[in-house]
């Protein structure tokens, strides 16, 4: 069994970091010094351990590499004006990842184990914490199917892993997307709710076509007559309608973004009317047409908010105005950013100091 006040630290002799080394990384690709890792065997969860980031070693037989038993986290560690580091709604991550754990049939993975993990290695890290505007350490957490048995069924054994990289925000251009009526990233009774590798690999082939068409992002319908609008790539979507913020009600084909609730704890807090409710394709083109479609962004931890400048469906298109620092979504990053940053009180209880 794992206790709290133990995990084993290994230290690396010397940090790889170096002056300039954060200013424009890649997404994903420069790793900081450590990372956490814990087993999962003979049913339980064995002592934690933070080490040097170095490559794992598996079998063949892995089951995830066959089976896709695997989910992932995903959040931002922020630098605040004081210099404190901040991970953002730490709590409410570890809720989803149990949710995507038990969809994926995988153990569950205790809240302190997952608290005190990450905050060690923020520690442990905290000079990879970008100070410029806008950039942010990402922290991914993830688990999979460690055990070595190509049988097809849950494993027995499991790897539970968190790295961490420094990032800029994505999509910092306005994206062109394009209403995806032909393929599908969740049904109903299936795995979109949950943060599951699966997702992302059979969302990739259509969104491979997408760019190829000159777009950046789906966006995500069902599979109803209706083609209700359901998300945006790997982001939530919201919409500003007639001065109201419209985004689609939760459900099982829609990840419950932790972007996307902050930015209606917000709005509802600012007295801006919101409405979580379903929006047909044909919806959104006539509310364009009648003029009272005004904004339309993605909402996710890696963007915070990507505007969108043009939807297209079929021969039809949308075209919004550029977005201004007026715009409700940019009004919306601003408390956000300031919450997390530290300019203004937190009144939700969302910062968790390193
Ligand atoms: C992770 C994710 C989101 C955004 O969630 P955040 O918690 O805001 O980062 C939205 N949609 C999908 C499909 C996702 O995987």
């Amino acid at each position: 069994m794992f206790t709290l006040d133990a995990f084993q630290i290994t230290k690396v002799p010397e940090s790889r970091l170096k002056p300039g080394m954060l200013d424009q990384p890649v997404f994903g690709q420069l790793p900081t010094d450590h990372m956490f890792m814990a087993s999962y065997r003979n049913g339980q969860w064995e002592q934690g351990e933070i080490l040097p980031f170095q490559p794992i070693q598996l079998s063949p037989f892995t089951s995830c590499l066959h089976y896709a038993q695997t989910v992932f986290e995903g959040m931002k560690a922020f630098r605040m004006n004081d210099g404190n580091v901040n991970i953002f709604r730490l709590d409410r991550h570890h809720t989803r990842l149990e949710l995507s754990l038990n969809r994926m049939a995988m153990p569950s993975l205790p809240q302190e184990l997952f608290r005190e993990g990450i905050l060690q290695l923020l520690d442990l890290d905290r000079n990879w914490v970008p100070d410029t505007e806008d950039a942010a350490l990402y922290v991914r957490p993830f688990v999979f199917a460690s055990e070595a048995q190509v049988g097809a069924k849950p494993a027995n054994e499991f790897l539970y892993m968190v790295v961490c990289f420094p990032v800029v925000p994505l999509f910092q251009k306005a994206i062109r997307v394009k209403v995806e009526t032909h393929y599908r990233r969740a049904a109903p009774g299936g795995t979109g709710a949950a943060k599951c590798g699966g997702n992302y690999a059979g969302s990739f082939y259509p969104t491979k076509l997408a760019l190829e068409q000159g777009f950046q992002q789906v966006i995500w319908t069902d599979g109803s007559p209706e083609f209700h609008v359901e998300e945006s790539g790997t982001m939530n979507l919201m919409f500003v309608m007639d001065g109201k913020l419209v985004t689609p009600p939760l459900s099982d084909t829609i990840l419950d973004g932790i972007t996307r609730d902050s930015l209606l704890h917000i709005a509802r807090a600012e007295g801006i009317p919101v409405e979580e409710r379903q929006i047909t394709t044909a919806e959104l083109f006539e509310a364009f047409e009648k003029g009272i479609l005004e904004e339309a962004f993605g909402a996710g931890t890696a963007a915070v908010v990507a505007p969108i400048s043009e939807i297209v469906w079929d021969e039809r298109s949308i075209n919004l105005p550029s977005v201004t620092a007026n715009s409700i979504q940019m009004q919306l990053k601003k408390s956000l950013e300031n919450i997390r940053r530290g300019y203004i009180e937190d009144p939700f209880g969302w910062n968790n100091i390193v």
